[in-house]
């Protein structure tokens, strides 16, 4: 059942979930909320319902017709719209190429690391730059040495180990502008790096998360060797639908089961709910 709200704070949540479009429609009772931001609005409405007894708002990342690409994504937006239904809490699931042949579909990487190699993507809420309602942020600059939340990464591998789908510890996730896939050179480099999955959405996710003091955790879903993993014709996005489809039953237990190992948010003592203390960011965040 889907229910309409319109007034913001008549309906909160406490954890985010941005992912594929077909996720919400397994919430109970969902309440659909729609949110404007100073940056304009997010790729959807707020699909708000419960998971494991936790007030849980779902965002199809690219709209729910999965018409937005990944480097047209409102990512400001997104992120801004979840803290100001009241979540603290984000995890981020995406489906990723394996730069490592035992990195192969199925394979559920949690990663610990993040490389951007973005181009063209607005990716602070600290540049200074007036917003269209007035007002300013201050130029703010935050640490991203650990950009992932050290508590929600265990809730997420604990949570695979319990469904007995064996979860990568820790790697690093690179992300590139897209909407393409990689050229095999390209692959190729990615992996000679050390880094062991490649995507389009996790930056500049996890960093404007950050700079909200939100957690977030990066769960990626490999679909596909990446072109200079295997030989074949490289990456097609059938190829992708296919192992996402084939996967997301098991991901979205995985997922209710992380909403339910998470703690609770006002008690929250881990790096990124500390990161904006002592700084006065010029923004009255939501
Ligand atoms: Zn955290």
């Amino acid at each position: 059942m889907v229910t309409k709200a319109n007034a913001e704070g008549s309906e909160t949540a406490e954890i985010g979930v941005i992912g594929g479009s077909g996720l919400y429609s397994f919430l109970d009772d969902v309440t659909e909320v729609t949110v404007d931001t100073p940056y304009g609005p997010p790729s959807d409405s707020l699909f708000i319902g419960d998971v494991e007894g936790r007030r849980v708002a779902f965002l199809p990342r690219h709209g729910r017709a999965h018409d937005i690409a990944p480097h047209r994504i409102n990512y400001r937006a997104n992120l801004w719209a979840l803290r100001s239904v009241g979540v603290r809490q984000v995890l981020g699931p995406c489906a990723v190429g394996g730069l490592r042949e035992e990195f192969g579909p199925g394979t559920l990487l949690v990663p610990d690391q993040l490389v951007d190699r973005t181009k063209a993507r607005v990716q602070t809420y600290y540049d200074g730059v007036p917003l269209p309602g007035g007002g300013a942020s201050k130029v703010v600059h935050i640490s991203l040495a650990d950009p992932y939340c050290p508590e929600g990464r265990e809730a997420a591998l604990a949570s695979a180990r319990g469904r007995e789908w064996e979860p990568v510890d820790g790697g690093t996730l690179v992300v590139v502008e897209g909407p393409r896939f990689s050229t095999r050179a390209e692959s190729r480099w990615h992996a000679s790096m050390g880094w062991s999955v490649v995507g389009m959405t996790g930056h500049p996710e996890a960093v404007l998360a950050r700079e909200l003091g939100l957690c977030y955790t990066s769960l990626t879903l490999v679909t596909d060797l990446d072109a200079g993993a295997e030989t074949g014709e490289g990456v097609s996005h059938e190829e992708v639908l296919k192992v996402f489809a084939s996967n997301v039953d098991r991901l979205r237990t995985v997922l209710f089961d992380t909403v339910g190992a998470l703690q609770a948010g006002e008690t929250r003592d881990c790096l990124c709910s500390h990161a904006l203390d002592g700084i006065d960011t010029g923004l009255e965040l939501p």
